[in-house]
């Protein structure tokens, strides 16, 4: 579910509420007022072409921990001179004057994000370890700052008389609810107490992924070669390998993780071997040894309920929820049983189909769990014929890079150039840098990094992040955008071939360019995330890889350079809605059950039996599992990110399909001008300064139906 992670966001994630309180460049007053002499390149003011450039290319690893100890010194002296200001507080001297606070430190946070995301090291990771510790204390010394929240609380609450300007409204609330919802408004005594459950819930988090990471590595699958029947050259080579690593040399090892298993169990025809396999995934943290998770949780669910109690709260999904787009769990909820009948409706379809299938084969069993995968691969070769090399051949990465330059153009009426070599710093020879500009004006909107290629020390995955977010309260900021993936590097002269997922995945990404570039918020708090949403302009994004223009100019065959045949497009998107109803099932059974935990009174919870029961209401099909099951649902319980915010994936999903109906309902399609301007102007450029349902009201007229997601899935719909 993670294709993807922001750099930023999770420093920011890391640092909560100095998200508020870190952004962009000081007045020239406060430089002189706080600030000592400050060498270090990372936390130096950016130089160079397109209003600053970061120094990517002087970056040293040596040079951070330095920088990061000056940058929270730095933050902590402009903390102190606005919660120490003599004159009554106001906006301009409170909370504008947070948004301009710990510039250096937000410039430093951009190499460190680089460093550790794009070319980590055993050297940069000690530092990191180091590190960490000393960022949670300097956040706890902001949050936890009284006259800090003091002079926020005055004027928040003269706001709530006397509203100030719109969008410095909304900075005002959200600055003041971040500071709310971390217990700032405590007493001393409840204060003490919300910090002592915070520290024993950061070492139940981290010993709850340390026992599925123990049993992710300690219950491996050794096959002989005799029982490789079914399984590809290269997993099987790859099974070796690892097998020689752990000291079994001979043997072919199936480790206890999801790129392990996955392929296993779609692919060995030994199914005994298959229920081995599932049975050790579906188990980790729940074999009754030291290392179980059960009485974790329960502890954990405990602390979160008397977290929020003393803040007033009836349960930790109200107060998670507040400030999301759903606002409530029984929105949430709502929106998940609406979707699950027909999820688990599907699912005895493709039961039945893949019964037919084993029965055709004369294979003599009856669908179990460790079968689905297995038999709905043989159905997905029946049903659709879809060969993905056949596929690959039309997408090389460099039409597709044209082809969403191509998408900017027509939606946003950016033009990306290619900026000189040399002009801009780079932190590798293979990132390339676009000026991007508006086509009519010539203005300049920002630079468009791209890391496309796999190396050493690059985290997995694809993500996007900012090194500068646009801004105008101190005199306008143009926006510098990354995307970063993992594509292997071919040989020169050779195009790169990437499949259709992966295209899918950069076009995504891409989305998240956008939504960065055409920002056009005040302030630096308003260009923050509301989790439930931010997928959303990303996954719309997605969309545009389909569509006739692009295919027709983009996706040629590398050899003939002929366009994608309509043949081959019709079986990719007929294939699109296959095999639906596993993975809405196996998503939304744990996304409930994430809710229900934390609905429920945590006294006396027994949550095996909670698990079963809650299941068996839910009439949950016996043949698959929960993608995720309770004693390794690491989203929800290794850390907060994700508890009562699983269902966000769905919620923003939701907003998709019906957005892309939009679309497709217009009489220009998905190139409708009228509509691309909505589209920029109501869902991209507002990000978080307006409420995101407020903004999705004004692109629509209607709030999103659950319908749209229903035939987007290809699951009946039955109201309208
Ligand atoms: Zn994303």
């Amino acid at each position: 579910m993670t294709r993807h992670l922001r750099t930023k966001q999770l420093m920011l994630l890391l640092l909560t509420i100095v998200a508020l309180a870190s952004c962009k460049q000081k007045t020239e007053e406060s430089i002189e007022a706080v600030e000592p002499m400050v060498d270090n390149i990372l936390l130096k003011e950016w130089t160079g072409p397109y209003g600053g450039v970061p120094a990517f290319d002087k970056m040293k690893v040596e040079d951070v921990k330095p920088a990061m100890l000056q940058g929270m010194e730095l933050n902590l002296k402009d903390i102190d001179v606005i919660a120490n200001n003599p004159d009554a507080p106001t906006f301009e001297n409170t909370i504008e004057e947070m948004e301009r606070a710990g510039a250096e430190l937000d410039r430093a946070f951009n190499y460190y994000g680089i460093l550790s995301g794009n070319m980590s090291s055993p050297e940069f990771r000690e530092i990191q370890s180091e590190l960490a510790p000393l960022f949670s204390e300097f956040n706890s010394k902001i949050t936890q700052n009284e006259k800090l929240f003091q002079r926020v609380k005055e004027v928040y609450d003269a706001s709530q008389k006397t509203p100030l300007e719109a969008d410095q409204q909304r900075v005002v609330e959200l600055t003041y609810k971040g500071f709310e919802m971390n217990g700032a408004e405590l007493d001393k005594a409840k204060k003490e107490r919300y910090a002592a459950i915070n520290k024993e819930l950061s070492s139940l988090y981290t010993n709850f992924s340390n026992n599925v990471l123990h049993d992710e590595e300690n219950y491996v699958t050794y096959l002989t070669k005799e029982q490789l029947a079914g399984l590809s050259e290269g997993f099987s080579k790859s099974a070796a390998q690892i097998a020689a690593d752990k000291g079994q040399e001979g043997k072919y090892a199936i480790t206890n993780t999801r790129s392990s298993i996955d392929p296993f169990l779609t692919y060995s025809t030994e199914r005994e071997l298959r229920m081995q396999v599932w049975t050790n995934y579906y188990s980790r943290g729940d074999n009754g040894d030291e290392y179980d998770n059960n009485k974790i949780i329960v502890d954990i669910l405990k602390l979160r309920r008397e977290r929020v109690e003393l803040l007033g709260y009836k349960n930790f999904a109200d107060w998670r929820l507040q400030n999301r787009m759903a606002k409530t769990p029984e929105n949430a909820m709502n929106l998940m049983e609406a979707v699950w009948p027909a999820a688990i409706s599907r699912v005895a379809e493709e039961v039945a189909d893949m019964q037919a299938v084993a029965d055709k084969k004369g294979d003599n069993i009856t669908v179990e769990p460790w079968d689905y995968r297995f038999y709905s691969e043989k159905v997905r070769k029946v049903k659709y014929n879809l060969d993905s090399d056949e596929v690959k051949q039309y997408l090389q990465l460099d039409k597709l890079t044209d082809a969403m330059h191509y998408v900017a153009g027509r939606l946003f009426n950016y033009k990306f150039t290619p900026v000189p070599e040399g002009t801009v710093p780079v932190f590798n020879e293979d990132v390339k840098v676009w000026e991007v500009t508006d086509k009519d004006s010539g203005e300049n909107i920002g630079l468009w990094y791209l890391d496309p290629y796999a190396r050493q020390g690059k985290r997995s995955g694809a993500w996007a992040t900012t090194y500068r977010s646009h801004s105008t309260f101190d005199g306008e900021k143009n926006v510098l955008a990354s995307n970063n993936s993992n594509f292997v590097k071919p040989a020169p002269g050779e195009a790169l071939l990437v499949s259709w997922d992966d295209a899918t995945t950069f076009f995504h990404e891409f989305g998240h360019a956008l939504h960065f570039f055409s920002s056009t918020v005040r302030y630096p708090t308003l260009n923050g995330g509301v989790r439930d949403y931010t997928e959303f302009q990303s996954q719309l994004l997605e969309r545009w890889l389909s569509t006739d223009e692009v295919i027709n100019q983009f996706l040629r065959h590398n050899k003939t350079g002929e366009p994608m045949p309509a043949e081959l497009v019709a079986k990719i998107k007929k294939a699109s809605t296959f095999n639906q109803g596993f993975s809405t099932t196996e998503y939304l059974a744990s996304a409930i059950m994430d809710m229900k935990y934390h609905l429920a009174d945590p006294t006396n919870i027994d949550v095996d039996k909670f698990e079963r029961e809650t299941l068996a209401e839910l009439n949950m099909p016996k043949e698959l599992p929960m993608r995720h099951r309770t004693p390794h649902f690491g989203h929800v319980f290794s850390g907060e990110g994700y508890a009562t915010a699983y269902y966000g994936y769905m919620w923003a999903d939701v907003l998709t399909a019906d957005a892309s109906e939009a679309f497709a309902e217009a009489p220009g399609g998905f190139y409708d001008e009228e509509m691309a301007a909505k589209l920029v102007k109501y869902l991209f450029a507002p990000r978080n300064s307006i409420d995101p349902a407020e903004a999705y009201r004004l692109f629509r007229g209607r709030d999103a139906k659950i319908e749209a997601l229903m035939r987007d899935r290809g699951f009946p719909v039955t109201t309208e």
